[in-house]
């Protein structure tokens, strides 16, 4: 792969990016059994770089881990500390971070040995703005995917596992190919889910509402930033069963993941949501969401954590 960073931490060492390889026969490439976590830093003007929800962001990769009886041979503690070297040890301003856990040369046949442990490492590379810096600016156009997000007993998207992003690529490439932003994704009742990688928010007559965990989604931690954000700015949020039409209707539409950040939709489907363009209320969450990092919004929730102290 293009390296984008010096060092690579794998399994307990930081080593050089290019050595930090995997054997063909790795269970995860055969099988997508790996749980992984995508994180941001950001330099921020008061603390310099700092993570933002690192132990949240790392608490999920061991639900992920637990919810497939993975073994991780590191303490929570121990990949925290971790996350903050891949950083610092790489000079890093700002950063995507990616850590990931997973099944490595185990031996060939579905069947993971008892005990097995999993291979743990951790990437973090400059990453600018997923969507662009234009659609968090002027809104991104989704689409609809004919591919429903998976049924709640068939595999569970509340853990962030590798083989769930098949279902987001076919969202995403659909979504792509029919010349939209990003894809969205129904549930299997047919009320919205998730975008391969983010969130929903749709807001009308001031309410803001999300869909709740129950709709097949991977319960975001910035989904969890934005309603904790728009409640201290007085906005009532519902998490209730969103119909598609419901988007169509809807006055604004934000999307919101951590490589997305918090991302306006400006149309569905083809059809224009409320006058296009980012709305207002999106527009103030955004400041406020952004204003961590920037300093003009106060850390209330201890939500940051400095890279180099
Ligand atoms: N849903 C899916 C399918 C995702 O991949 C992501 C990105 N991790 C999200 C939602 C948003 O989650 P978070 O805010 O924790 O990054």
């Amino acid at each position: 792969a293009k390296q984008l960073a010096e060092l690579i931490w794998f399994n307990g060492k930081l080593i050089p990016w290019k050595e930090a390889t995997v054997h063909v026969m790795s269970h995860a490439i055969h099988y997508g059994s790996s749980v992984f976590e995508g994180i941001r830093a950001y330099n921020t003007p008061d603390q310099g770089t700092c993570v933002f929800r690192l132990n949240e962001h790392n608490q999920r990769l061991f639900d992920s881990a637990k919810i497939y009886r993975m073994t991780i041979p590191f303490t929570l503690d121990e990949i925290n500390q971790a996350t903050i070297d891949t950083i610092a040890k790489n000079n890093l301003k700002s950063a995507y971070i990616r850590p990931i856990a997973f099944y490595g040369d185990i031996g060939m046949g579905l069947q993971v040995p008892f005990g097995q442990e999993t291979e743990v490492t951790i990437a973090a590379f400059e990453w600018g703005a997923y969507l662009g810096e234009e659609a968090l600016k002027n809104g991104v156009n989704a689409g609809i995917s004919s591919w429903n997000r998976l049924a709640a007993n068939t595999m569970p998207t509340g853990a962030k596992a590798g083989g769930n992003y098949l279902s987001s690529q076919l969202i995403s490439m659909e979504a792509r190919r029919h010349g939209y932003g990003e894809g969205i994704a129904l549930d299997r009742n047919g009320y919205i889910s998730e975008g391969a990688g983010e969130n929903i928010f749709v807001i009308r007559n001031g309410v803001i509402s999300t869909t709740p965990k129950t709709a097949a989604i991977l319960p975001g931690i910035t989904r969890d930033t934005v309603i904790t954000l728009a409640k201290d700015l007085g906005y009532e949020i519902r998490e209730e069963n969103i119909p598609r039409e419901a988007m169509y209707l809807a006055d604004e539409i934000l999307m919101c993941g951590t490589a997305a950040e918090v991302t306006p939709v400006s149309s569905v489907d083809g059809i224009t949501v409320g006058k296009g363009g980012r709305g207002p209320i999106t527009k103030e969450i955004q400041d406020m969401f952004f204003g961590l990092f920037n300093g003009t919004t106060e850390d209330k929730w201890n939500w940051l954590t400095p890279v180099y102290k």
